[in-house]
Parts: C-alpha cells; structure tokens; sequence
C-alpha cells in the first residue's frame, strides 16, 4: 500500500488491502466496538521496552514506564508484568500504578508541585523515590516524613540547561523553565536536603524533554548530570542512584529517533568513560514506549468542499486527540481501505466547536462519508489527555495480542459524565 513503512509497524501493516494491527483487522474492530476507538498493539509496547531491555543489558538499571503517556489499567498491566516499574506525578497516578499490580518500591514519584495527602499515600506505600523538584519542597517531605515517622527517599531533579531542541511546550530542561532545581543550585540544594532529619538522600534525576530526536542533547544532559555528581558526592553526599527521565521520540512524520538501545549504548559508553557505568541507574520513558503502538479509529461523517479548503469532518475530536491543537502536533492518517477514485486536499476536522479542532491539515484523501480512518502514532498522550469537552464521552479502547482482542476500556456514556453532578433543588 505505502511506500515507506507505516509508524508502528511490523505490528501495524496492510495485510491485502485492509489495515491489520497484529493478527485483527481493523475495521473489524470499528464495526465491532464503534468509533472513536483507542486500538493498542502489546506485542509493539513489548517490542518498545525490549530495545531498551537490550541496551541495558547486564548493567544495574530499571525501566520505571511514565505513565502519563498512557494510563489506561491494561497497559499498565502490560508492563508491570514485563517487570517495569513505574513514574508517576500525581495520586491518581499512584492509585494507577498500584491497581495494575505494582508495589510501593516499584514506583517514583515526580512533579513540581506535589501535595502533603499525596506524599502521605506516597510513603505509606513506601514508594522507591520522591524526585523533588524545589527547595521548598524538600521542607515540606522531611515535615510529613517526620509526622509519619519515616525518612522519605529523595532525589533531585537538576535542571541540566541544554536545549533538547523540541516543541518549546515539551522542553523542559532550560533555563526559565518551571521545572527542576537550576545546575547552579543544585549543590546547595543537596546539602539542605541531605541536613533535613525526615530525608534520605538516594539520588539524583533529569529531565530534559519529550520527542527528543537527536543523541546530541543526551550526552549534553549527561555531562552535566555528571559533573553535578561529582561535585556533590565530594562533599560528602553519595547518591546510590542516576535517573535520567525519560523524553525519547517518536516516529510521527519521517523522523528518525535514535533506538532505544543505540542512544544507551553511547550514553553507557560515556558513563563507563567517567567511571559510572556499575551505578545504579534509573530511566522513564513514557511515549517511547506506547506512542507507536496505538491507532485511533474514526468515521468520516461529512465532506466539506469550500472555496479556500475542503473539510474531512470526521467524529475523532480534540478531545480524543489534543495534540494537533496543543502542539500542532502531525499524526499521520490513513485509510482502514485504499480508496478508490481521485484524492482531494482536506483538513481533517473534529466535531467539536473550536477551529483549533482539527486533525491533520492538508491531507490527501480520496474519503467518502461511512469511510473509516486510522490516525496514526496515537498510543501517547492522547487517551491520556482525553477530555469531556461539547459533553463527549471519551473514547473506548482496544488491546489486541496476536488475534486476541481485549475491551480494556468501554465508550463513556451519558451516565458517567454526569454521575458527580448535582441539579439544583
Ligand atoms: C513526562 C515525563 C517523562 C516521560 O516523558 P516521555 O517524553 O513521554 O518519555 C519522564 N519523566 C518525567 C519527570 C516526566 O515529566
């Protein structure tokens, strides 16, 4: 059908002229369950996680999955069972991780403003790590620890200042930016925390971006990273553990991300250079694990011929995939059928009432209404970001697994929109 490979394939592939994803064709699934549909791949998630799996590969490291990429229960459940651990920024997310199976040393904890309730939960669980992101913060943990009677683990997150030279939304290693503790603070920030009595310093953490394409702003990061441990452990505070986020990219639009376990094996070879490579080491890869496995299935309601464009109106919406109108994201969209007659330039275009409510802009398509479309790379951020906005119940979602398919999540209706609202007496 296409001439370069589809985002998520082998997994995602035309099989004849229909799209399957593993072994289960995908209109199949649109007549099944209805559309917008959420269809995620286990077999692409697990083949994520192995390339990572590969690169650290005899080294003391943990893959924690961030799972704002994606939260759903079941994909959770995918890989605590494959042996992740997990990176979490709110309560919510520690309930999540705990409902899928995971235990309190299996979980870190990151974000820049977490509340006393959530690090209460958070260490009464005994999660593995607070990443704290601001002095403040320290004082507020070591108060609540000591409440509790416990020390709180805690690492800090640095604030590397390189560019990872992506979306200014999803930079998040610079100057001025809202998060992390500034490269220059960093050693005083360690030796308040390590003065605390209610902490207990275990390690330090980065995060500098997210859909990073290029190794060049790692190994940057890296450096700096290091430098900040040398500097701190000479002064007396050793940190058991580096972990070093998350943020590697995708495929979208014909970028070309480095692999998993090409961007460790230099990254390796740097710490084994400056004499860390035995050190505990921790990563949180969210997208890059979940991104490329999921497709979001839509109907094509209505073409809109106009006179400056010609609108696809499809029941997909900024509320099932916010990404376009957050980062003018680009997902690529493809027929679940190659269709006949001559294609037109349309923007593709939700029902929702906002012009910031499209999909995909200038695409060639030769739809007819009844028409299902794939919107592709769809598996991160996404479900996750979903909302109720025009009153629309957020999407269902699919896993499939061979020629297995389970519903891991049913379509919101009516009912469950308003199931907390209170009328007026
Ligand atoms: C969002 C986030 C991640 C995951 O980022 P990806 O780009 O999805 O890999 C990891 N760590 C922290 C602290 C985050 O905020």
């Amino acid at each position: 059908m296409t001439a370069t490979p589809l985002p998520g394939s082998p997994q995602l592939h035309y099989r004849g002229d229909a799209l399957f994803l593993e072994e289960v064709a995908l209109a199949d699934l649109a007549r099944r369950y209805g559309t917008p549909l959420f269809v995620y791949s286990r077999a692409a998630m697990l083949s994520a996680l192995a390339a990572y799996q590969r690169g650290f590969a005899g080294r003391k490291a943990r893959i924690h999955y961030a799972l704002k990429a994606n939260s759903s229960l079941a994909v959770l459940q995918v890989f605590a069972r494959a042996g992740c651990g997990f990176d979490i920024v709110s309560g919510g997310e520690l309930e999540r991780a705990l409902a899928a199976g995971a235990k309190g040393p299996d979980i870190i904890f990151s974000g820049v403003g977490k509340t006393r309730r959530e690090m209460r939960r958070a260490l009464e669980v005994g999660i593995r790590c607070f990443n704290v992101e601001s002095e403040p913060e320290l004082e507020v943990l070591s108060a609540v620890a000591t409440e509790l009677g416990v020390r709180a683990p805690v690492s800090l997150r640095v604030n590397p200042d390189v560019d990872p030279k992506t979306h200014p939304y999803i930079s998040t290693g610079l100057k001025g930016n809202k998060f992390g503790i500034a490269h220059q603070d960093a050693q005083r920030a360690y030796r308040h925390a390590a003065a605390l009595p209610g902490l207990r310093v275990v390690g330090i953490d980065c995060h500098i971006g997210s859909q990073i394409t290029q190794v060049a702003p790692y190994l940057d990061a890296l450096d700096r990273v290091l430098d900040l441990v040398d500097a701190i452990e000479q002064a007396g505070i050793p940190l058991a553990h580096i972990d070093f986020g998350g943020g590697l990219g995708i495929v979208y639009h014909g970028e070309e991300p480095p692999a998993a376990d090409a961007l460790w094996q230099q990254l390796l070879a740097r710490l084994d250079a400056r004499g860390y490579g035995g050190r505990e080491l921790l990563i949180e890869p969210g997208r890059s694990l979940v991104g490329n496995a999921g497709v979001c299935l839509t109907e094509v309601l209505y073409l809109k011929p106009g006179e400056q464009k010609n609108f696809c109106i499809v029941d997909a919406a900024m509320n099932d995939l916010p990404r376009p109108a957050m980062y003018e994201a680009y997902h690529q969209i493809v027929p679940l059928r190659p269709q006949a007659g001559p294609a037109a330039t349309y923007d593709v275009v939700g029902p929702v009432c906002e012009s910031g409510d499209w999909i995909g802009r200038d695409r060639a398509l030769a739809a007819r209404p009844g028409d299902w479309l794939a919107v592709l790379s769809a598996g991160a951020y996404c479900m996750s970001m979903a909302s109720n906005y025009n009153t629309r119940g957020r999407a269902a979602e699919v896993l499939v697994n061979g020629a297995e398919v389970h519903l891991i999540r049913e379509r919101e209706d009516f009912a469950d929109q308003v199931r907390r609202e209170k009328l007026l007496p």
